[in-house]
Order: structure tokens, then C-alpha cells, then sequence
């Protein structure tokens, strides 16, 4: 008899729970048509910022390459001149690389690059069907250029960046 009862209760129990998510109401995300928001911290596909101006905040430094434990960057790096301006600085990346296949999204790169250019934002698409696919390049993860900024290379004034690494200020 005592079993019974409790047998009883666990399907009242159970059929309790049943009812309360019924009307909760549906918590699948008809994804690709709805998205879910990603959390304010969220670490996704990275990308390489740029300048109001356009110019490339990445500077070729491959401090985030250094940080990186997974060994998943590689940069190289060539000179600006006033003709072929890429970034502010001496240099930038003529080559930047991630493969995607190998990073762990620890995000060590974003916190080691001095000038903020890379960032991990919130894309979460990424799907390979080829190994070669998952390398994602400079190409592939600069930013649009911003309204008002003019693409790189640019031509520039003589003279006007003479610092090898750009002025910050106030960096978050
Ligand atoms: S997120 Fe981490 S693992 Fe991925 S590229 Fe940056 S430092 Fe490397
Ligand atoms: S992304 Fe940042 S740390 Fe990496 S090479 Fe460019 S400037 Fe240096």
C-alpha cells in the first residue's frame, strides 16, 4: 500500500514538472531563422578592428601569436610607407592567420594585443568542410571599413605617423 502511495506521488510529481514547462512555453530557439543573443562576454570568431579612418589597428607585433598556448596564430610582418599605409604604425600584418581548428577561444590573444585590434566577437558560424577552410586570414577577419574611413593601403602625408607604435588613449 505504501508503495502504491508512493508510486502515486511521483507521477503527480512527475506530471507536475510536465505542466510547469508547458506553460513556460517553448525555450527552443528556431535556429537559423532565431538566433540566440550571445552573453555580454562571449567569446566568438575573432576580428581585426580598424580605425575610424580605416586604417588597420594591427601593428604586426605577434604578441597575440606569443600568448597564444594553442599555437594557433601566425603573423608576419612587413613596413608601412606614406604610399602603402596600412596601419598607424612602423609596420603591420602582411600576413595574419588563425587557425580556427586549433584555437580554444581562451581569448589570451585579444587580452596580449596592445593596440585592441584583435577582438573575439560574437559570431559563433563557423563550420568547416575542408581542414584548409578552418585557416582564417587577414582577409577573412578585418573588419568592413567603418563610414567615413577610406580602405587600406592608403596614401598618406609624409611624415604624418612617425611613431612605430600609434598613440593609445584611455584603452579599456
Ligand atoms: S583565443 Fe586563445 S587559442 Fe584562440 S587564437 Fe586567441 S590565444 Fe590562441
Ligand atoms: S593583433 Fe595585436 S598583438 Fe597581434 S600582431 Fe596585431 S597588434 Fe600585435
Amino acid at each position: 500500500m505504501l508503495n502504491a502511495i508512493k508510486s502515486f506521488y511521483e507521477i503527480l510529481k512527475g506530471m507536475g514538472i510536465t505542466a510547469r514547462q508547458i506553460l513556460r512555453g517553448s525555450q527552443t530557439y528556431q535556429y537559423p531563422e532565431t538566433k540566440r543573443p550571445v552573453r555580454q562576454r562571449f567569446k566568438g570568431r575573432h576580428e581585426l578592428r580598424r580605425y575610424d579612418n580605416g586604417l588597420e589597428k594591427c601593428i604586426g607585433c605577434a604578441l597575440c601569436a606569443a600568448a597564444c598556448p594553442a599555437d594557433a596564430i601566425f603573423v608576419e610582418a612587413s613596413e608601412n610607407t606614406d604610399e602603402k599605409r596600412f596601419s598607424p604604425g612602423e609596420r603591420y600584418a602582411s600576413t595574419y592567420e588563425i587557425n580556427m581548428l586549433r584555437c580554444i577561444f581562451c581569448g589570451y590573444c585579444e587580452d596580449a594585443c596592445p593596440t585592441e585590434a584583435i577582438v573575439l566577437g560574437d559570431n559563433y558560424e563557423m563550420s568547416f568542410t575542408d581542414r584548409s577552410q578552418s585557416i582564417y586570414t587577414r582577409e577573412k577577419l578585418l573588419v568592413p571599413v567603418p563610414p567615413g574611413g577610406n580602405p587600406t593601403p592608403q596614401q598618406v602625408e609624409p611624415g604624418m605617423f612617425d611613431r612605430s607604435i600609434p598613440m593609445m588613449e584611455n584603452p579599456d
